[in-house]
């Protein structure tokens, strides 16, 4: 634990009555240039929602009065829906409106989330969007892939070893879509590539802004000395890890008493350690803020593995069950795939730990279609 004050600057680049803020924050004695710091950050951008707000829904253990909070995200939108349409929040709108983008490509696993939300907000907006699914077409769509075919321009199927090169997979579709050089200025298109899951910086910005918000919400930043003491944890099941690392930073910067813990599921750890440092680092470049504030984000940051860790995407017996359990005395869905994990951390550490426990509930119910069709027999 860091006793030192952190010191960090802060400059909200996209405003254009950007000030420069000190930031001096000892750890949790917090003065509100921390939270004004914060503000400008975010005041000025664009965003997709118009408000930060979520729905919070408590659940109670039968057996004791422990409880934890699910933040109902996978309500926010039809669609695009949970952490895809949080990591899109702060670059969608300056993407259509800002930079008059056309066309938009994406890719991404059959059942991605990620491509049925831009596809849904593409057609929302009036842009065409494109998406390279990795694999091949299925006799029947179903689930988030039926949706994103509906809503998307065009959905091309590419074959896995083709896809394992990204870069060279989106050069090849816009050469053939476009024409060669329709990257480059003045080719009179307009494209943009978001990576799988949207893992980069402009991502963070809806996360910072979520934490915010339940800062807010929490009533901790009610008295102007600063944000009170109220240990907290937030627990997000991670695929590429950056909805936990949007989340890590909101708290660095605001440098709550949080942690934040991603449930690994699609790597091994010191892939998530290595997407940490990279968006950090690129996130205080191009906000001009200090390094330093990567100890806080480690600090607050913690990677773990689920209860039965497994290959990825992998269902064990009893988890369908599991969840249709759970959907039907809560009225949540969730798949055990990606939120079951989460739920699972949430139930146990609320039992063990005196502090709020949160669930961020990443949505993805759809995926649930593309479960009953490879287990039939288990709904
Ligand atoms: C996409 C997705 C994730 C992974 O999010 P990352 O930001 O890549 O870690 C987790 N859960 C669900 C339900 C998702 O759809």
């Amino acid at each position: 634990m860091a006793t030192v004050p952190i010191t960090f600057r802060l400059q909200a680049c996209t405003s254009s009555r950007a000030a420069r803020f000190m930031c001096k924050a000892a750890r949790h004695g917090h003065g509100p240039a921390c939270v004004a710091a914060v503000s400008a950050l975010l005041e000025d951008r664009p965003w997709l929602l118009q408000t930060p707000d979520s729905r919070l829904t408590t659940i109670k253990h039968s057996q004791n009065d422990c409880s934890f909070t699910v933040i109902r995200d996978d309500l926010l939108h039809p669609f695009a829906s949970g952490n895809k349409i949080r990591k899109l929040d702060g670059l969608w709108i300056d993407l259509i409106r800002n930079k008059h983008v056309t066309d938009v490509i994406t890719c991404g696993g059959l059942q991605s989330a990620h491509l049925l939300a831009v596809a849904a907000l593409a057609a929302e907006y009036g842009v065409r969007a494109h998406l390279l699914v990795r694999g091949n077409r299925p006799e029947v769509l179903t689930g988030n892939h039926l949706f994103a075919k509906m809503f998307a321009s065009s959905t091309v199927y590419v074959d896995r070893c083709d896809y394992s090169d990204r870069e060279e997979m989106f050069n090849n579709y816009i050469s053939s879509v476009f024409g060669p050089g329709a990257l480059e200025d003045g080719s009179g298109y307009d494209i943009a590539v978001l990576p799988e899951g949207a893992a980069e910086v402009p991502a963070l910005y809806g996360l910072i802004r979520l934490v915010k918000w339940l800062a807010t919400k929490l009533k901790v930043a009610s008295n102007t000395e600063g944000f009170k003491h109220q240990r907290s944890r937030i627990i997000v099941d991670s695929g590429t890890g950056t909805t936990a690392i949007g989340l890590a930073v909101g708290v660095a910067l605001l440098d709550l008493p949080w942690k934040i813990i991603g449930v690994t599921l699609a790597a091994p750890q010191e892939y998530y350690n290595l997407q940490k440092d990279k968006l950090v680092k690129e996130f205080c470049s191009k906000e001009n803020i200090d390094m330093g504030i990567l100890d806080t984000v480690n600090e607050s940051l913690c990677w773990v593995e689920r209860n039965q860790p497994r290959k990825f995407g992998k269902v064990l017996s009893n988890e369908i069950s599991a969840c249709q359990e759970i959907a039907s005395q809560h009225g949540i869905l969730l798949d055990p795939i990606w939120t079951l994990s989460s739920w699972e951390k949430a139930a146990v550490e609320s039992q063990e730990l005196k502090e709020n426990v949160f669930m961020l509930h990443t949505g993805g119910a759809l995926g649930l279609c593309g479960l009953a069709q490879r287990y039939p027999t288990e709904f």
